[in-house]
């Protein structure tokens, strides 16, 4: 009941929601922390022999290479600068075009927006992220790159996503900010495209408490993310004074506290992923036996990072009744995406009309004005009928079986 009552409280007051590696915060992470604090340097490069050998953010990039199975990491201060550095290395600027779907976390436009790019936005379809068909239909001349958004979890069909990219010869940027340690065929999500990225926000499958990581296969992409995230610099030498800056840059370190937090928590991922799915499959098998809940389509099933369940309902009224029943019988952690959160086109305003403390590129505000935002009934049909359910890690397996229970008779009572 007290852990119902936190999470009720917690999904109201985040914004973002909880995917809970800070569930699970202990230790581990308080030793990797305390390795920072005893050496006092709390920054990520230079100061050799004051460090006591202790190098967070370099072993964490290792670590991510060893678990994602990628060549190359590199640590950011949030999966936002990820995004953003993601851009700057693959060569995404003014007048470039690149397609997003119209359900992801804002971050997405922020990223494109910041790079003075545009974002074009296209449907998703029951996977809840882009529309292979929808993509195709939006290249133009000026597309770029497209980024997919493997959201709530679970992925986008990368394989018909990335054959589309091939043919059209098309950068692929994978955020995975929501669904880390989630597979397609075996492959990690944020590994299969030119780059990927990860939050380690707080609220994240695993979290430095603010963080991102962008990971790519492509030695200089990495060279370039490297220097990027750190004014230019080239790391060249161990006089960071006398160091080169081949290009301009920007400051997206991460700091060896977070970082630090996040060497603790990457060992806990496949606990995590484990107890997510566990949680997950009781919660499916209850509602499976509901007649007229629908589930979310996995292209991968057995690659679920699990860490929300998301389904439909037959009508978007039954929907919004269902949710707002859930909520009042005190099963918090539903999240009806379609009207009360900033993950869907419906609530960009400040996007739809390109609202900024400074002028915009001229370009973008043009392509901006042209779109027609109000045209995604396709997607409109999906989000208006989907509820996504938060799985926690600390239910107990009874806790867990109860709340699926509960689920199924408030819904079944609304289907009725
Ligand atoms: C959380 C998130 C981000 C941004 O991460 P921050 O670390 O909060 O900046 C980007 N994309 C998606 C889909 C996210 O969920």
């Amino acid at each position: 009941m007290r852990h119902q009552l936190f999470y009720l409280f917690l999904a109201k007051q985040l914004k973002p929601f909880p995917m809970p590696g800070f569930e699970i915060f202990g230790e581990e992470e308080r030793k990797e922390v305390n390795d920072v604090l005893e050496s006092g340097i709390l920054m990520r490069y230079g100061f050799d022999h004051m460090r006591n050998g202790h190098w967070k953010a370099k072993e964490l990039e290792k670590a991510i290479t060893e678990v994602f199975n990628v060549n190359h990491a590199q640590l950011t201060s949030s999966g936002t600068t990820a995004l953003s550095t993601a851009m700057a290395v693959m060569g995404i600027g003014a007048g470039d075009e690149v397609i997003m779907p119209t359900f992801t976390f804002v971050a997405s436009f922020e990223a494109i927006v910041a790079a003075g790019a545009t974002p074009v936005l296209v449907d998703i379809d029951d996977t809840l992220c882009l529309s292979p068909s929808a993509v195709e239909a939006a290249i133009t001349p000026k597309t770029k790159m497209v980024m997919p958004v493997h959201m709530c979890g679970s992925m986008a069909q990368i394989d018909e996503i990335k054959a589309i990219c091939d043919k059209h010869d098309l950068l692929l940027l994978e955020d995975a900010c929501q669904a880390i340690g989630g597979s397609f065929k075996g492959k990690k999500l944020g590994t299969i495209g030119h780059g990927g990225t990860f939050s380690f926000d707080f609220v994240k499958t695993i979290t430095c408490g603010e963080g991102g990581a962008f990971l790519t296969n492509t030695e200089i992409y990495h060279t370039n993310a490297d220097h990027y995230t750190d004014h230019g610099h080239d790391h060249i030498g161990n006089d960071r004074g006398a160091e080169a800056h081949p290009f301009l840059g920007y400051n997206f370190r991460i700091s060896e506290l977070h970082a630090a937090v996040g060497l603790g928590q990457i060992k806990k991922l496949d606990q995590i992923l484990a107890t997510q799915k566990k949680h997950n499959a009781i919660i499916k098998s209850a509602l499976n036996t509901v007649e007229g809940i629908t589930f979310r389509r996995i292209p991968d099933p057995e690659g679920d990072n699990a860490s929300f369940l998301s389904f439909f309902l037959p009508t978007e009224e039954l929907t919004r009744t269902a949710h707002k029943a859930l909520l009042e019988n005190g099963l918090g952690g539903n999240f009806y995406w379609y009207d009360n959160n900033w993950h869907y086109i419906k609530k960009w305003e400040h996007l739809k009309n390109a609202t900024s403390l400074f002028p915009l590129n001229p370009g973008l505000v043009d392509a901006i004005g042209k779109m027609d935002f109000e045209n995604f009934h396709k997607s409109d049909a999906i989000m208006g009928r989907t509820i996504s359910s938060l799985i926690n890690l600390n239910w107990t397996e009874e806790q867990a079986q109860e709340r699926a229970a509960k689920m199924a008779e408030t819904i079944k009572s609304v289907l009725a």
